[in-house]
Order: structure tokens, then sequence, then C-alpha cells
């Protein structure tokens, strides 16, 4: 067979979301799978409805996403130009040789194109067999002398050899009209390939631009991976035959194929991309982790003009990296690492003060500290059992207000963790601050 050429052909007319995007990784997935070449067109001949900021958002968020283009602009190919504003001459080409076999005429200023009325048969591989009719001419030029989307579509993927169209099943009505032409053409059909649609994650409906999670610049934005959003995206409405959830992308380009590609539609649900992200944050090596995090923190200027030290940064970091979702939960879940004025959770406090006698833990706990070795969790877990063995206690009953008198909440990373990192000076100043404000003055 002759080398894939698909296409991803994105009109600007609108932010870049979940389901274009997802639309584009299908077509690159497979063109990375069969050696082919992956095609950006862009459909802008809607002048009214185009932008360049919407232009500017697809070029950043596929290459955000890793969704390098063969062809297309700002890499040139031997099929261009690759925006659709700057082909005029060739629909013009194209327009003729229709006219010339008698299948155009004008009425009203509108060039329409003359069917065959034939039924339209397609052997989708998604839907396997899908058949219309098309019953009415339909305009290809309308009167303002601009070609019509279905016409310049048909030409695009005719003179740029496209062999398959991968495309949102919202276009498997418009299919007949570009089959009508690919045969007025003399042309041979590409392989067509409609994907089931994304629901919202709430009730009925398809998931639009204007929902919730729907934006791929506010993923970029909130310090998403961009690998995680990619596998998440290639799991809706696709799944390898082995159940697996996280894969290395070389195994998602190895195992993509077409007949993969569920016939039911996918559901969008924020709390497993959400978790997918996670997954990717916490096997990331701490080298890779930290400057990421410290970069994003950077940019939202948590550390204000405040100098941070480097190593204390690191710990703090690789502590919590199993702790968020995504890194735009950093802020909150470090905090305590940096200033002294965090909140007391009033829930969490009121839990641990109602249960047996946590101030005279908390100076129990305190004083063993002084003795106390904090360069690992295995010291300090140590020092604590044997704390809770020769006051015939559990080590829960220090670990609850230990936590509490040094985060200000009742979770976060691990307990000995947080004192390791905090130090032993910082864990007894805020155990102090704690026991000053908690146990009545005797
Ligand atoms: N410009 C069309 C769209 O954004 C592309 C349709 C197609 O892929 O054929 O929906």
């Amino acid at each position: 067979m002759s080398q894939v050429r698909v296409r991803f052909a994105p009109s600007p007319t609108g932010f870049f979301h979940i389901g274009s995007a997802r639309t584009a990784l299908f077509n690159w997935l497979y063109a990375r799978h069969t050696g082919g070449v992956f095609i950006l067109r862009i459909e802008d001949t809607d002048k009214e409805r185009n932008s360049e900021e919407f232009l500017r958002v697809i070029y950043d968020s596929l290459r955000w996403l890793g969704m390098d283009w063969d062809e297309g602009p700002g890499v040139g190919g031997s099929f261009g130009p690759y925006r659709q504003s700057e082909r005029a001459p060739i629909y013009r080409d194209y327009l003729e040789r229709l006219r010339s076999a008698g299948r155009t005429y004008e009425k009203d200023g509108a060039t329409f194109f003359r069917i065959s009325g034939e039924p339209q048969v397609i052997d989708d591989a998604i839907r396997g067999r899908v058949e219309r009719t098309e019953e009415k001419d339909f305009v290809i030029v309308r009167s303002d002398g601009n070609p019509v989307f279905h016409f310049v579509n048909v030409v695009d993927d005719l003179a740029m050899r496209v062999t398959h169209v991968i495309r949102g099943e919202d276009h498997l009505s418009n299919t007949s009209k570009h089959t009508e032409l690919f045969r007025a053409f003399g042309a041979p059909l590409p392989v067509y390939a409609h994907i089931p649609l994304i629901l919202k994650q709430n009730g009925p409906g398809k998931m639009s631009k204007r929902d919730q999670g729907a934006l791929i610049e506010e993923y970029q934005r909130r310090g998403f991976q961009p690998e995680a959003l990619v596998n998440f995206l290639c799991l809706l409405g696709w799944s390898p035959k082995n159940d697996a959830e996280k894969m290395p992308l070389e195994e998602i380009i190895r195992l993509f194929d077409l007949p993969g590609i569920n016939q039911s539609n996918a559901r969008f649900d924020e709390r497993k991309l959400a978790h997918m992200n996670m997954a990717y944050l916490h096997d990331m090596p701490a080298a890779r982790y930290v400057p990421l995090a410290r970069g994003f923190l950077e940019r939202g200027g948590f550390f204000g003009t405040t100098p941070v030290d480097a190593d204390y940064l690191r710990e703090v970091l690789t502590l919590c990296q199993v702790k968020v979702r995504s890194l735009e939960e950093l802020p909150a879940a470090i905090g305590f690492f940096f200033r002294e004025d965090f909140a007391i959770d009033p829930k969490a406090r009121d839990k641990v003060l109602a249960k047996g006698d946590p101030c005279a833990r908390l100076r129990e706990l305190r004083a063993a500290l002084e003795q106390a070795d904090f360069s690992t969790d295995a010291t300090l877990e140590a020092a604590v059992q044997a704390l809770a063995v020769q006051q015939g206690m559990q080590t829960a009953d220090y670990i609850h207000p230990g936590r509490l008198a040094v985060s200000g909440v009742s979770a976060g990373p691990t307990f000995y963790g947080i004192f390791r990192v905090l130090g032993r000076e910082r864990v007894q100043r805020r155990i102090d601050r704690f026991l000053a404000s908690h146990s009545p003055t005797p």
C-alpha cells in the first residue's frame, strides 16, 4: 500500500478544545503508527469567523502536546500552501474541471454542483457500511465568490493526496456530499474513519467548547503534563486490547490502529484526567520534576521576593510530589513549608482536640524531639515509636496533633517526612505556638 497521508484540518473559529485535540491526536498517531505523513491544513475560508488568535492557539497547543506536523504552515511541503485562504487559484482550477465536465450551473449568483443522485456508500473504518443519498444539488461557490466548505475540503484532500480522512462523527452526514464530489472528479475515495463524539461530563449531549474543562490551553496554564493529556485523550474513544491505562507514547503509537476505535461515544471525565496527570507527576524523576515544579511556582509568583533555598525547595517538592494531581495544587499543598502564618483548619483542629489530651502529647513529643535524629524518616519514626511505648500511647496519639500543629491540616505528605524537611527548630517552634494558643493557661 502507498504511504498513509492524513490531515488535521481545523477551522480557526474558536479556541482549541478537547474534541479537536483528540481528532488531531488520532490522525497524528495513525501517521506515526504507519510511518505515514501528518498534514496540518488550516480551513480558514470563512473570513468573518476566523481569527489569527485562534490560529496561534492551535499551533501552540499542537506543539505543546507534541504533535509535530510533517507538512503544513511553518514547515511547508510539496502540496502547499496549507492555508485554504491562500489556495484560491487551486480552487478555481478544480472548479473549472467540474464546469467542463458539465457538473456545475449558476443560479442566483452562486455556483451549484449537480449531484448524481446515486446512493453514496462508504465502508467507514469505524462505523462500517454507511449509505446516504443526496437529493439536492448544493452550492459550491457562494454568490460572494467564496467557495464552500464541502468543495474546498474535498479539493484539498484530493490535491494533498490524503489517503485517510479521520474526523469527528459530526461530519458523517456531510460525507455523501464529499463522495459525490470525489466521484465527479473521477477520483478514488479516501478511507473514512468517523470518530464517535465526546459526551460532556454530566448529562446528555456532546461536549462543547463552552463546557468546563474543554480548553486545551487551560490545562497548559494549570500545569498539566502534556504527556498525561495525550495519554488521556487517546483513551477517549480508543482502547488498546489490553486494558492498559498509563502507557508510554511509543507504546500508544505501536498499538494505535483504526479498528481499536470504539463505535460508542466516549464520556469526558475530568477526574480521570486529573488522576492520569497525577500518575505522570508521580513517576517523574526528581531531576525533571523539581525544575518543572519550581518554574511553575516562580511563574505564579509563589516565592515573592524572598530568595529560596534550592536544597530545601527540592526536599519539599519531592516530598509532596505524590500528593498533587496537577502543579496548580502545589501552592496550597506546600504553603506551610514556606510561611509561619499558615491557617489551622478548624475542622481538623476540633477533631484533634476532641480526643484524649493532645496538648499533653504535644508537650511529650516536643521534649522527645530534643534528642531525636532528624536525618531520615526512619530515625524520626523510631523516636516517636519509642516515645509511644514509653508513655503507653499509640503513635497516632502523637501524629495527629503533631501534623496539625506543624501544617495546619490533617492530610498531606508523610508525617515523618514533614518533620524531617521542616527540621527540629521549626517543628518545635510550631508546636510551642500551637500549645500557646490551644492549651488552657495554667
Ligand atoms: N474544518 C473542518 C472542521 O474543523 C474539518 C472537517 C474534516 O476534517 O474534514 O470540522
